[in-house]
Protein backbone atom coordinates (compact mmCIF):
# COMPACT_ATOMS: atom_id res chain seq x y z
CA UNK A 1 0.00 0.00 0.00
CA UNK A 2 1.69 3.27 -1.07
CA UNK A 3 -0.74 5.47 0.99
CA UNK A 4 0.26 5.51 4.72
CA UNK A 5 -1.96 7.33 7.57
CA UNK A 6 0.20 9.97 9.29
CA UNK A 7 -2.33 11.19 11.97
CA UNK A 8 -6.07 11.36 12.74
CA UNK A 9 -7.08 14.50 11.99
CA UNK A 10 -10.20 16.20 14.23
CA UNK A 11 -13.76 16.22 12.43
CA UNK A 12 -15.33 19.15 11.51
CA UNK A 13 -17.87 19.13 14.03
CA UNK A 14 -14.94 18.62 16.72
CA UNK A 15 -12.28 22.17 15.35
CA UNK A 16 -16.25 23.53 15.24
CA UNK A 17 -16.39 23.31 18.49
CA UNK A 18 -12.78 23.80 19.23
CA UNK A 19 -12.85 27.42 17.43
CA UNK A 20 -16.70 28.58 17.48
CA UNK A 21 -18.26 31.92 16.20
CA UNK A 22 -19.22 33.90 18.71
CA UNK A 23 -23.35 34.81 18.83
CA UNK A 24 -22.08 38.46 18.13
CA UNK A 25 -19.95 36.97 14.79
CA UNK A 26 -22.39 34.37 13.82
CA UNK A 27 -24.84 37.90 13.34
CA UNK A 28 -22.38 39.89 11.83
CA UNK A 29 -22.00 36.94 8.65
CA UNK A 30 -26.01 36.60 8.91
CA UNK A 31 -26.18 40.14 7.80
CA UNK A 32 -23.26 40.24 5.45
CA UNK A 33 -24.57 36.67 3.55
CA UNK A 34 -27.85 38.53 3.14
CA UNK A 35 -26.06 41.67 1.44
CA UNK A 36 -23.83 39.96 -0.02
CA UNK A 37 -26.87 37.47 -1.51
CA UNK A 38 -28.57 40.83 -2.33
CA UNK A 39 -26.12 42.00 -4.99
CA UNK A 40 -26.23 38.08 -7.11
CA UNK A 41 -29.89 38.42 -7.01
CA UNK A 42 -30.43 41.72 -8.69
CA UNK A 43 -32.07 43.21 -5.21
CA UNK A 44 -29.00 45.49 -4.63
CA UNK A 45 -26.50 47.39 -6.97
CA UNK A 46 -23.12 47.48 -5.20
CA UNK A 47 -20.00 46.13 -6.93
CA UNK A 48 -18.37 43.26 -5.14
CA UNK A 49 -14.56 43.28 -4.76
CA UNK A 50 -12.75 40.12 -3.68
CA UNK A 51 -9.41 40.84 -3.01
CA UNK A 52 -6.15 39.85 -0.94
CA UNK A 53 -3.05 37.59 -1.57
CA UNK A 54 -2.92 35.09 -3.65
CA UNK A 55 -2.76 32.61 -0.56
CA UNK A 56 -2.67 33.46 2.97
CA UNK A 57 0.31 32.34 4.13
CA UNK A 58 1.31 34.50 7.60
CA UNK A 59 -1.99 35.28 9.96
CA UNK A 60 -0.73 38.51 11.02
CA UNK A 61 0.14 39.92 7.60
CA UNK A 62 -3.07 38.79 6.56
CA UNK A 63 -4.92 40.68 9.41
CA UNK A 64 -2.66 43.66 8.97
CA UNK A 65 -4.46 43.25 5.12
CA UNK A 66 -7.53 42.80 6.08
CA UNK A 67 -7.96 45.94 8.59
CA UNK A 68 -6.28 48.24 5.80
CA UNK A 69 -9.17 46.88 3.55
CA UNK A 70 -11.58 47.79 6.46
CA UNK A 71 -10.63 51.51 6.66
CA UNK A 72 -11.15 51.39 2.94
CA UNK A 73 -14.90 49.85 3.25
CA UNK A 74 -15.42 52.42 5.92
CA UNK A 75 -15.34 54.84 2.88
CA UNK A 76 -16.69 53.15 0.12
CA UNK A 77 -19.56 50.45 1.65
CA UNK A 78 -22.42 52.40 -0.20
CA UNK A 79 -21.19 51.27 -2.98
CA UNK A 80 -18.42 48.63 -2.31
CA UNK A 81 -19.11 45.18 -1.49
CA UNK A 82 -15.27 44.55 -0.55
CA UNK A 83 -14.85 40.62 0.57
CA UNK A 84 -11.43 39.82 1.53
CA UNK A 85 -10.26 36.80 -0.11
CA UNK A 86 -7.96 34.55 2.18
CA UNK A 87 -7.13 31.63 0.67
CA UNK A 88 -5.85 28.78 2.55
CA UNK A 89 -5.14 25.87 0.25
CA UNK A 90 -3.37 26.31 -3.14
CA UNK A 91 -3.95 24.00 -6.45
CA UNK A 92 -0.83 23.77 -8.07
CA UNK A 93 0.11 23.13 -11.60
CA UNK A 94 2.70 20.30 -11.59
CA UNK A 95 1.76 19.60 -7.93
CA UNK A 96 5.05 21.22 -6.79
CA UNK A 97 5.54 23.94 -4.09
CA UNK A 98 3.09 25.13 -1.49
CA UNK A 99 -0.14 24.20 -1.47
CA UNK A 100 -1.27 26.88 1.40
CA UNK A 101 -1.52 27.37 4.98
CA UNK A 102 -3.71 23.86 4.92
CA UNK A 103 -0.20 21.90 4.58
CA UNK A 104 1.98 24.35 5.83
CA UNK A 105 0.83 26.38 8.86
CA UNK A 106 4.76 27.34 8.46
CA UNK A 107 5.64 27.54 4.69
CA UNK A 108 9.47 27.21 5.93
CA UNK A 109 8.78 23.48 7.87
CA UNK A 110 7.03 20.19 6.82
CA UNK A 111 3.07 19.84 6.32
CA UNK A 112 1.15 19.28 9.41
CA UNK A 113 -2.62 19.27 7.94
CA UNK A 114 -3.98 19.43 11.54
CA UNK A 115 -2.35 22.96 12.55
CA UNK A 116 -3.18 23.69 9.21
CA UNK A 117 -6.65 23.21 9.59
CA UNK A 118 -6.58 25.24 13.38
CA UNK A 119 -4.23 27.73 11.40
CA UNK A 120 -7.27 28.74 9.19
CA UNK A 121 -9.63 28.76 11.79
CA UNK A 122 -8.05 30.68 14.12
CA UNK A 123 -6.90 33.43 11.00
CA UNK A 124 -10.70 33.64 9.88
CA UNK A 125 -11.89 33.98 13.59
CA UNK A 126 -9.27 36.47 14.50
CA UNK A 127 -9.88 38.32 11.23
CA UNK A 128 -13.83 38.94 11.24
CA UNK A 129 -13.02 39.63 15.06
CA UNK A 130 -11.00 42.77 13.91
CA UNK A 131 -12.81 43.55 11.09
CA UNK A 132 -16.39 41.97 10.58
CA UNK A 133 -15.42 41.67 6.90
CA UNK A 134 -16.51 37.98 6.33
CA UNK A 135 -14.30 36.02 4.04
CA UNK A 136 -13.67 34.39 0.64
CA UNK A 137 -11.61 31.13 -0.25
CA UNK A 138 -10.96 28.64 -2.61
CA UNK A 139 -12.97 25.46 -1.81
CA UNK A 140 -10.11 22.98 -3.78
CA UNK A 141 -11.14 20.39 -1.31
CA UNK A 142 -14.17 19.63 -1.16
CA UNK A 143 -13.97 17.04 1.40
CA UNK A 144 -12.92 20.15 3.64
CA UNK A 145 -16.02 22.14 3.25
CA UNK A 146 -17.42 21.47 6.70
CA UNK A 147 -14.23 22.92 8.57
CA UNK A 148 -15.19 26.47 7.14
CA UNK A 149 -19.01 26.04 6.47
CA UNK A 150 -19.74 28.51 9.32
CA UNK A 151 -17.27 31.28 8.65
CA UNK A 152 -16.95 31.66 4.67
CA UNK A 153 -19.03 34.43 2.54
CA UNK A 154 -17.80 33.47 -0.85
CA UNK A 155 -16.19 30.05 -2.40
CA UNK A 156 -14.69 29.89 -5.73
CA UNK A 157 -13.75 27.05 -7.56
CA UNK A 158 -10.95 27.30 -9.57
CA UNK A 159 -9.95 26.46 -12.96
CA UNK A 160 -8.43 23.38 -12.44
CA UNK A 161 -11.22 21.42 -10.25
CA UNK A 162 -14.43 23.43 -12.09
CA UNK A 163 -15.09 20.18 -14.36
CA UNK A 164 -14.96 17.60 -11.40
CA UNK A 165 -18.14 16.33 -9.98
CA UNK A 166 -17.29 16.24 -6.26
CA UNK A 167 -16.64 20.02 -6.40
CA UNK A 168 -20.15 20.43 -8.41
CA UNK A 169 -21.95 18.50 -6.15
CA UNK A 170 -20.89 20.16 -3.16
CA UNK A 171 -21.06 23.63 -4.30
CA UNK A 172 -24.88 22.83 -4.44
CA UNK A 173 -25.12 22.07 -0.79
CA UNK A 174 -23.51 25.35 -0.18
CA UNK A 175 -25.59 28.53 1.05
CA UNK A 176 -23.39 31.47 -0.03
CA UNK A 177 -22.24 32.16 -3.25
CA UNK A 178 -20.13 29.96 -5.32
CA UNK A 179 -17.98 31.38 -8.23
CA UNK A 180 -17.04 28.46 -10.92
CA UNK A 181 -13.94 29.49 -12.77
CA UNK A 182 -13.52 28.95 -16.60
CA UNK A 183 -11.12 26.73 -16.90
CA UNK A 184 -6.96 26.67 -17.85
CA UNK A 185 -8.18 26.30 -21.57
CA UNK A 186 -10.78 28.98 -21.45
CA UNK A 187 -13.89 26.40 -22.67
CA UNK A 188 -17.14 28.45 -21.36
CA UNK A 189 -19.17 25.20 -21.35
CA UNK A 190 -17.25 23.58 -18.84
CA UNK A 191 -18.00 26.74 -16.55
CA UNK A 192 -21.42 26.64 -17.24
CA UNK A 193 -22.11 23.16 -16.99
CA UNK A 194 -20.46 23.43 -13.55
CA UNK A 195 -22.81 26.40 -12.83
CA UNK A 196 -26.30 24.14 -13.92
CA UNK A 197 -24.89 21.45 -12.09
CA UNK A 198 -24.43 23.47 -8.90
CA UNK A 199 -28.11 25.19 -9.20
CA UNK A 200 -29.59 21.79 -9.36
CA UNK A 201 -30.04 19.59 -6.18
CA UNK A 202 -28.30 16.31 -5.57
CA UNK A 203 -27.97 13.19 -3.58
CA UNK A 204 -24.50 11.99 -3.28
CA UNK A 205 -22.24 10.16 -1.25
CA UNK A 206 -20.04 12.93 1.42
CA UNK A 207 -18.72 11.37 4.56
CA UNK A 208 -19.78 8.20 4.91
CA UNK A 209 -23.12 9.35 4.84
CA UNK A 210 -25.50 9.65 2.06
CA UNK A 211 -26.80 13.44 1.67
CA UNK A 212 -29.01 15.44 -0.60
CA UNK A 213 -28.54 19.33 -2.12
CA UNK A 214 -30.87 22.01 -2.23
CA UNK A 215 -28.88 23.65 -4.81
CA UNK A 216 -27.33 27.03 -4.84
CA UNK A 217 -29.05 29.20 -6.52
CA UNK A 218 -25.81 32.11 -6.17
CA UNK A 219 -23.78 29.68 -8.36
CA UNK A 220 -22.35 32.14 -10.71
CA UNK A 221 -19.42 32.63 -13.39
CA UNK A 222 -15.62 34.01 -13.02
CA UNK A 223 -13.47 34.87 -15.94
CA UNK A 224 -10.15 34.49 -15.57
CA UNK A 225 -8.65 33.75 -18.69
CA UNK A 226 -6.94 30.60 -20.56
CA UNK A 227 -4.18 29.70 -21.77
CA UNK A 228 -3.77 28.08 -25.88
CA UNK A 229 -1.94 25.44 -26.74
CA UNK A 230 1.38 27.05 -27.10
CA UNK A 231 1.01 28.61 -23.38
CA UNK A 232 -0.35 32.17 -24.87
CA UNK A 233 -2.57 33.88 -22.63
CA UNK A 234 -6.09 34.64 -24.13
CA UNK A 235 -8.19 37.23 -22.08
CA UNK A 236 -11.71 37.04 -21.44
CA UNK A 237 -12.35 40.29 -19.52
CA UNK A 238 -13.39 42.31 -23.09
CA UNK A 239 -16.54 43.85 -23.78
CA UNK A 240 -17.06 41.18 -26.35
CA UNK A 241 -16.59 38.23 -24.25
CA UNK A 242 -19.05 39.18 -22.08
CA UNK A 243 -21.63 39.88 -24.75
CA UNK A 244 -20.86 36.22 -25.62
CA UNK A 245 -21.75 35.12 -21.93
CA UNK A 246 -24.46 36.56 -21.55
CA UNK A 247 -25.90 34.88 -24.86
CA UNK A 248 -24.58 31.45 -23.75
CA UNK A 249 -26.43 32.13 -20.46
CA UNK A 250 -29.39 32.91 -21.92
CA UNK A 251 -29.57 29.36 -23.96
CA UNK A 252 -29.81 27.61 -20.43
CA UNK A 253 -32.12 28.16 -17.91
CA UNK A 254 -29.87 29.67 -15.16
CA UNK A 255 -31.20 31.47 -12.06
CA UNK A 256 -29.12 34.71 -11.13
CA UNK A 257 -26.95 35.13 -14.15
CA UNK A 258 -23.84 36.69 -13.06
CA UNK A 259 -20.01 36.93 -13.66
CA UNK A 260 -16.88 37.87 -11.91
CA UNK A 261 -13.97 39.29 -13.48
CA UNK A 262 -10.46 38.18 -12.04
CA UNK A 263 -8.14 40.51 -13.17
CA UNK A 264 -4.86 38.42 -12.71
CA UNK A 265 -4.41 34.67 -13.55
CA UNK A 266 -4.41 34.68 -17.47
CA UNK A 267 -6.28 38.04 -17.56
CA UNK A 268 -3.23 39.97 -16.64
CA UNK A 269 -0.80 37.00 -17.69
CA UNK A 270 0.12 37.80 -13.95
CA UNK A 271 1.56 40.66 -14.40
CA UNK A 272 0.15 42.13 -11.15
CA UNK A 273 0.26 45.83 -11.79
CA UNK A 274 -2.44 45.49 -14.95
CA UNK A 275 -5.30 44.70 -12.57
CA UNK A 276 -5.84 48.27 -12.28
CA UNK A 277 -6.31 49.06 -16.02
CA UNK A 278 -8.03 45.67 -16.61
CA UNK A 279 -10.69 46.76 -13.42
CA UNK A 280 -11.46 49.77 -15.30
CA UNK A 281 -11.84 48.49 -18.82
CA UNK A 282 -14.50 46.86 -17.21
CA UNK A 283 -15.98 49.36 -15.64
CA UNK A 284 -15.64 51.27 -19.02
CA UNK A 285 -17.92 47.86 -20.23
CA UNK A 286 -20.55 48.26 -17.81
CA UNK A 287 -21.12 52.09 -18.56
CA UNK A 288 -21.93 51.26 -22.29
CA UNK A 289 -23.43 48.56 -21.77
CA UNK A 290 -26.94 47.70 -19.48
CA UNK A 291 -27.16 44.20 -19.91
CA UNK A 292 -23.22 44.01 -18.95
CA UNK A 293 -24.03 46.37 -16.27
CA UNK A 294 -26.33 43.84 -14.45
CA UNK A 295 -24.45 40.95 -15.11
CA UNK A 296 -21.07 41.94 -14.20
CA UNK A 297 -21.01 41.92 -10.45
CA UNK A 298 -17.58 42.44 -9.55
CA UNK A 299 -13.86 41.94 -9.56
CA UNK A 300 -11.79 39.78 -8.30
CA UNK A 301 -8.23 41.42 -7.87
CA UNK A 302 -5.12 39.68 -6.53
CA UNK A 303 -3.20 41.99 -3.86
CA UNK A 304 -1.41 42.25 -0.46
CA UNK A 305 0.89 44.73 1.39
CA UNK A 306 3.61 44.62 -1.01
CA UNK A 307 4.09 44.56 -4.89
CA UNK A 308 5.04 41.21 -6.63
CA UNK A 309 5.94 38.23 -5.04
CA UNK A 310 8.76 36.60 -3.15
CA UNK A 311 10.40 32.93 -2.71
CA UNK A 312 10.09 31.55 0.57
CA UNK A 313 12.23 32.41 2.87
CA UNK A 314 12.90 35.49 1.46
CA UNK A 315 10.91 36.82 4.41
CA UNK A 316 9.42 39.57 2.93
CA UNK A 317 6.68 40.97 5.55
CA UNK A 318 3.27 41.18 3.48
CA UNK A 319 4.65 39.68 0.00
CA UNK A 320 2.93 37.22 -1.66
CA UNK A 321 5.04 33.62 -1.77
CA UNK A 322 2.92 32.47 -4.89
CA UNK A 323 1.61 34.48 -7.56
CA UNK A 324 2.32 38.24 -7.52
CA UNK A 325 0.36 40.81 -6.62
CA UNK A 326 -0.84 44.39 -6.40
CA UNK A 327 0.80 46.39 -3.32
CA UNK A 328 -1.36 48.24 -0.89
CA UNK A 329 -0.78 51.68 -2.22
CA UNK A 330 -1.96 50.71 -5.63
CA UNK A 331 -4.47 48.73 -4.54
CA UNK A 332 -6.01 51.42 -1.73
CA UNK A 333 -5.83 53.76 -5.18
CA UNK A 334 -7.32 51.70 -6.92
CA UNK A 335 -10.86 50.99 -4.72
CA UNK A 336 -11.48 54.23 -4.24
CA UNK A 337 -11.18 54.81 -8.08
CA UNK A 338 -13.47 51.77 -8.41
CA UNK A 339 -16.08 53.63 -6.24
CA UNK A 340 -15.66 57.13 -7.97
CA UNK A 341 -16.68 55.09 -11.49
CA UNK A 342 -19.31 52.99 -10.81
C1 LIG B 1 -6.14 31.73 -7.54
O1 LIG B 1 -7.22 32.34 -7.45
O2 LIG B 1 -5.11 32.04 -6.91
C2 LIG B 1 -6.06 30.62 -8.51
C3 LIG B 1 -5.20 29.63 -8.35
O3 LIG B 1 -6.92 30.76 -9.53
P1 LIG B 1 -7.19 29.84 -10.82
O4 LIG B 1 -7.93 28.65 -10.31
O5 LIG B 1 -8.02 30.73 -11.68
O6 LIG B 1 -5.86 29.50 -11.45
MN1 LIG C 1 -3.30 33.25 -7.69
Amino acid sequence: MGLHTEKVVPSAHEIREQYPLSDELKAVKEARDAEIKDVFTGASDKFVVIIGPCSADNEDAVCDYVQRLARVNEQTKDKLLIIPRIYTNKPRTTGEGYKGILHQPDPEKKPDMVQGIIAIRHMFLRSLEETHLTAADEMLYPGNWRYMEDILSYVAVGARSVENQQHRLVASGIDVPVGMKNPTSGDLSVMINAVIAAQGHHTFLYHHEQVKSDGNPLTHTILRGSQDQYGQNIPNYHYENFKMLIDYYAQHELLNPACIVDANHCNSGKKFDQQPRIVKEVLHSRKLDKDIHNFVKGVMIESYIEDGNQKIGEGIYGKSITDPCLGWDKTEKLLYEIADRL
